[in-house]
This record gives structure tokens, C-alpha cells and sequence, in this order.
């Protein structure tokens, strides 16, 4: 298995996930669009890209010209660099300033949010070094806080060898009162940006929004955006804020091959207790996708199913390793066809959205439940 995802699925195991690197070309160019062509974009690939594959994610954006990509794993950085990729890439933060080293050897641009990683950058720099320095404008999690932002700043632009390249915050919000408070964070930022270049300091790239504030249509006075959700076409704020229609989902399809078809002409498994199948079926389909694949157990009394040719059968068992449901009524069914767990299959689809409601969970828990598990199947930009 890998989790930048060459494989492709074999009869050992037949079982795949599919993206479109269309969707993702569509969504960045719309994102180009939204933002302004002068507009840079730090396209966000954390989290081995939302669980989309860093690599293929990264070559694609690459082949658009991205101005940077961004992530907090060293180690799926350095899976880009050493897939040849020369595109620069932020580091989001969630290292040690002991680490500083090892970024600099791949060509990793440092985030730098206290004292302690910006005089490691200074130490481990043989020449003039580029860094960011993050803000926390309002989300509580990683940055230098926004009242001591502009001496940290200065005091940083003056370390031997440390080239403050950019600043940036981020505020990300899913429901209106969210959207009025990111949007009272970015101003924030933007005064304090506005004080630095009055005070003197060139910074070349500042950036605040995100994936919800671009879904909004909302911009602010920055130079650069950093979008990770709508790049896969996942939506980052509610239905009825924002349309999410002119993004296509880059994840188009979970299946796996009918390896076993049960006949049970009294009924299968046990009546009451039983401990594997959630209720009796006379004739069951299996197929090698389970928990250990990423398919997590439906919630009581959700409706979770597979289709075959447009049909939905009822999921009924989810074990370790295989998924089992009942086959119902379907004819010409047979071992190695096609079963599909996400994505459309004849005239029906399931989608991300209706998984993640049948398991009580995120689309980033499904898409992170699976990540790193499955082949991956790649669909060339068109
Ligand atoms: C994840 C992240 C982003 C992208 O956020 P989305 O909501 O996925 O667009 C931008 N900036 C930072 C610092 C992040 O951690």
C-alpha cells in the first residue's frame, strides 16, 4: 500500500479508490478566477492532501503553475521533493525548532511563530533564508499572537541569514456568525500588515483566506489565498452560505470486485444476537473492504448501502476486513463485478456527504479513515 498511491488494484486484493486530477485543474482555475489573476495561490496539501495523494496532487497543480504548495507533514514534503517536485513548499508548523535542519535540507520554507524556531532558522542558515511567520488573528491554535505580531516581526526581520517572505493567518468558519467573525480577524490582519509596511518592512506575500472565506466570494487586500478544501471540491461551510456546485469532487469513486456470493435459503446468521450481520438475508454479496480498508460501521437504522448497476443493496455486515449485503432480488450478478461503495454506478450515486451521514462522522473522517489504505487509481487531467 501507499499513501501517495501508484498502485493499481489486483486480484490479491481488488479493491481501489478513484480521483479526477480534472476536478482538481476545474477547481483550481475557478479559484484563479475568484481570487484575481494576480493573485498568488499557496494551495493547501496537508494531510497527504486532504487524502487525495500529495504526489499526484502536487504534480498537477505543479503543471498549473502554482505559486506554492503548504503542509504540515515533513514526511509527505519530502515525498514531493523526492518525487522531483521543485515547487515551493510552506510548512505549516508542527515542528520542533530542532528540525529546522532537516527543512532546510529538503528546501522547506519555515513557519516561524516564536523566538525559538526563528533563531534555529538563523542558526542552521548558511545563506539569506525565506520564512513565514504565522498570526493567530482569532482561531486559538498555532501563530504568534496578534498584539505582539509587529515587534516579533521586526525583531525576526533582523536575524542573520532570516528573510521574512511572508505573513499569513488563517480563519477558517463553517456558519454565518463564523463568516462575521473570520471576516473581523482578516481585517485585523490586514491593519497589522498595513502598520509593518508603514514602519518600513517589505513583505512580499501576505495571505488570510481560505477555502470558506473563497466559497463566500469573499476577498480581502492580500496578495496570496491558501484553499485546501474546494481544491478537492469538498465544501468547508454549511449548505445555504455558499454554492458549492461549481467545484467537482477530485475523490470520484470507492469499489471493490464481488468476491463471494452466499446462498441462504433459510436465512443467514443467527436471528437475535448474532455477531456479525446486523439482520438475516437469504442471499448476501461480500466483497474485501472493511475496517481495516477505512469503512467504519454504519449508525443504527442508517440506510448504508453499495451499488451494483444502480441498485442499492443493503449494507448488512462490516467486519474487519470485508463488507457483506444483501443481494436482494439483483440477477446476473456475479464474482468480479463491479461494486461500488462511493461514486455513481448507473442511473444512482453515493456521494461523500450521505457516507459520512451513515457513519455519524465528517467527510475528512471518511476521507482520512481511508487515506493511505487503498491502491489509487489517478484519471489524467482531460
Ligand atoms: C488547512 C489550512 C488552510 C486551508 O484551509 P481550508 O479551509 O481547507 O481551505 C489554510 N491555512 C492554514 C494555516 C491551514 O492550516
Amino acid at each position: 500500500m501507499s499513501s501517495t498511491g501508484n498502485d493499481t488494484a489486483t486480484a490479491t486484493h481488488p479493491t481501489w479508490m478513484e480521483f479526477d486530477l480534472d476536478a482538481l485543474a476545474t477547481n483550481y482555475a475557478e479559484l484563479q478566477r475568484r481570487a484575481g489573476p494576480d493573485v498568488k495561490i499557496i494551495a493547501s496539501l496537508k494531510a497527504n492532501a486532504y487524502g487525495h495523494g500529495i504526489v499526484a496532487a502536487a504534480k498537477a497543480l505543479a503543471a498549473q503553475n502554482v505559486f506554492a504548495i503548504s503542509t504540515g507533514s515533513f514526511h509527505d514534503a519530502v515525498a514531493v521533493r523526492e518525487a522531483g517536485i521543485t515547487t515551493p513548499i510552506l510548512m505549516f508548523g508542527g515542528n520542533l525548532p530542532a528540525g529546522i535542519a532537516d527543512y532546510l535540507h529538503y528546501d522547506l520554507i519555515p513557519t516561524v511563530y516564536n523566538m525559538e524556531t526563528a533563531n534555529a532558522v538563523s542558526e542552521a542558515a548558511s545563506k539569506p533564508t525565506a520564512i513565514y511567520v504565522k498570526v493567530d488573528a482569532g482561531m486559538g491554535r498555532l501563530g504568534i499572537e496578534l498584539q505582539e505580531a509587529e515587534s516579533f516581526i521586526q525583531a525576526v526581520a533582523k536575524l542573520p541569514n532570516v528573510t521574512v517572505e511572508g505573513v499569513y493567518t488563517h480563519l477558517s468558519f463553517k456558519d454565518a456568525p463564523g463568516q462575521a467573525w473570520s471576516k473581523q480577524g482578516i481585517e485585523r490582519f490586514n491593519a497589522l500588515i498595513g502598520n509593518l509596511r508603514s514602519g518600513g518592512l517589505d513583505i512580499p506575500v501576505t495571505q488570510a483566506v481560505a477555502s470558506s472565506n473563497l466559497m463566500v466570494g469573499y476577498m480581502d487586500g492580500c496578495n496570496a489565498v491558501c484553499p485546501g478544501h474546494i481544491l478537492y471540491g469538498l465544501p468547508s461551510v454549511e449548505t445555504g452560505l455558499a454554492d458549492i456546485t461549481p467545484f467537482k469532487p477530485m475523490l470520484t469513486a470507492i469499489k471493490a470486485k464481488l468476491i463471494h456470493i452466499g446462498e441462504f435459503p433459510g436465512g443467514n446468521g443467527l436471528k437475535d444476537g448474532g455477531y456479525h450481520l446486523k439482520r438475516q438475508s437469504r442471499r448476501t454479496g461480500v466483497v474485501p473492504l472493511g475496517l481495516y480498508d477505512g469503512y467504519r460501521k454504519p449508525q443504527d437504522g442508517a440506510p448504508a448501502a453499495v451499488l451494483i448497476k444502480g441498485q442499492r443493496l443493503p449494507i448488512i455486515g462490516v467486519s474487519l476486513e470485508h463488507l457483506t449485503f444483501d443481494l436482494l432480488d439483483l440477477e446476473d450478478v456475479a464474482i468480479g463485478d463491479d461494486i461500488t461503495v462511493l461514486g455513481r454506478d448507473g442511473g444512482d450515486q453515493i456521494t461523500l456527504a450521505e457516507l459520512a451521514n451513515w457513519q455519524g462522522c465528517g467527510l475528512l473522517d471518511i476521507l482520512m479513515n481511508f487515506d493511505g489504505r487503498l491502491p489509487c487509481h489517478y484519471h489524467a487531467v482531460r
